[in-house]
């Protein structure tokens, strides 16, 4: 067991609870590795460590083998966005005594499991005058947190007979932030009117003071909700991770350490942890824009004598690419949803998934044969475990990843990740034997010609 391994990725879960958390971290321990920010770089050589960031939400690692980029690639392609809540740009409301922060949730999220959690306010306040502020409220032991009430059970007759997707409705996701004392009802005029909105009038002069901001800075703000707390060992073994957001931090943060635990071989090597993926990689800093095609284009600009377009298009068509994404586990609780023999258990070792979609392969890129059993060959020649899963049996479900973008460009990718129990719950599960395998898997990966 890499112990260190595991203790650093604790780590890196608890910093990085945000996609913005997430780059920050990345950069930091890329550049305790040598890595660079690719504006300090007017050409690049054999060796040469670099970052590339977009809008501080995804980046991408290089770094340049001995060979022609025209070439191609080793690529480990993760997303640092994990499901979560987001304030809304009008949040705060007052109901009978008590102010709430009003949300929507991001990512799919089973919405029960969201209440009667302790949770964390992390994020970004953009103000007017250009300035930033950062908050990250309910990590520290001495911080208050958050809270989504629940009905108790002695007055839950009517939910219970609910649907699971019922038992809360998406717009009454909304956090607890503060109250006040109720005006007594022999009150004068003057003191009821003082009474008026008191709660939240607290909670926006308490924000003026530590913050600085006003109620319409939240318009420009972009305030994740995540449960509140660190990433801990599960069982009386220690065996497991039981973490937020490991989908898909488990496999960006074993991407990362394989690249910078690595050396470039002839192939320039790659890691690249994107954002969006849980809403289907839409936006600028998800893997449906041309982000990482501009990112490899500032690359080949710097390799090459002069930029060529072609050159670009060689080098991502030759690449390989793991999809590091995450894998169900299959869980003995809910056997059924399985087909056991083509699950991926934890403890299994790397959950390589030939094809992801739904409803007869639909979304899905579906890896070649061939590029498989030359990854199979390279994970057998340095002893890695690994295991071929699917999400499920037929027609049960499905989901996707970023790998159909990247196969756009005609480059080989399979999909490669840690296997995880309660995926996209507050708290999810790995298996600490798995992270280790993933981790040497990558590396060997890295090396491939
Ligand atoms: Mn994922
Ligand atoms: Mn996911």
């Amino acid at each position: 067991m890499n112990e260190k391994l595991i203790e650093d990725y604790k780590k890196f879960l608890d910093n990085g609870k945000t996609e913005r958390e997430c780059v920050q971290e990345i950069i930091k321990l890329a550049q305790a590795k040598g890595y660079k920010d690719i504006s300090e770089f007017d050409s690049l050589k054999k060796g040469d460590k670099v970052y590339i960031t977009k809008m501080n939400k995804a980046v991408a690692l290089f770094e340049i083998g001995s060979g022609s980029i025209e070439n191609g690639m080793n690529i480990l392609g993760a997303h640092i966005d994990s499901p979560r809540l987001d304030a809304k740009q009008n949040p705060l409301y007052e109901k009978d005594n008590i102010t709430y922060l009003n949300t929507h949730y991001y990512g799919g999220i089973k919405k029960y499991q969201w209440t009667t959690l302790p949770l964390a306010i992390h994020g970004l306040v953009c103000k007017k005058d250009g300035s930033l502020v950062n908050v990250v409220i309910g990590e520290d032991e001495a911080d208050p947190v958050f809270c989504i009430s629940d009905i108790l059970p002695h007055l839950a007759q009517e939910q219970v007979q609910k649907k699971a997707s019922e038992f809360i409705t998406g717009e009454d996701l909304d956090l607890i932030m503060g109250s006040s004392v109720p005006v007594k009802k022999d009150a004068s005029k003057d003191e009821k009117k003082d009474a008026k909105e008191k709660s939240k009038k607290l909670v926006l002069e308490l924000l003026k003071n530590k913050y600085g901001i006003e109620e319409s800075d939240f318009n420009s703000a972009e305030l994740e909700i995540v449960p509140a707390g660190k990433a801990r060992d599960l069982g009386l073994d220690r065996s497991m991770v039981l973490g937020y957001g490991q989908d898909d931090r488990s496999c960006a943060f074993t991407s990362l350490a394989a690249l910078l635990d690595s050396t470039a071989g002839e192939r320039t090597n790659c890691c690249l942890c994107v954002d969006k993926e849980e809403i289907g990689s839409v936006g600028a800093t998800g893997m449906a824009s041309n982000l990482f095609e501009n990112m490899v284009s500032e690359i080949v600009a710097r390799t090459e004598k002069s930029y060529s377009e072609l050159t670009l298009r060689r080098c991502l068509a030759n690449s390989n690419m793991l999809s590091s994404d995450v894998n169900a586990a299959y869980d003995p609780m809910n056997a059924g949803l399985y087909d056991k023999e083509n699950a991926s258990v934890l403890g299994g070792g790397i959950a390589f998934q030939k094809f992801t979609g739904s409803r007869g392969k639909s979304g899905a890129s579906d890896a070649n044969p061939e590029f498989i059993a030359k990854i199979r060959a390279a994970m057998d020649a340095v002893n890695v475990s690994y295991q071929m899963a699917e999400l499920g049996k037929v027609d049960q479900g499905g989901g996707g990843t970023i790998a159909y973008h990247a196969a756009k460009y005609g480059m080989n990718v399979l999909d490669a990740g840690v296997a995880v129990l309660s995926m996209h719950a507050p708290w999810e599960i790995t298996h600490k034997e798995d992270l280790c395998q993933i981790y040497e898997g990558y590396k060997a990966f890295l090396q491939l010609r």
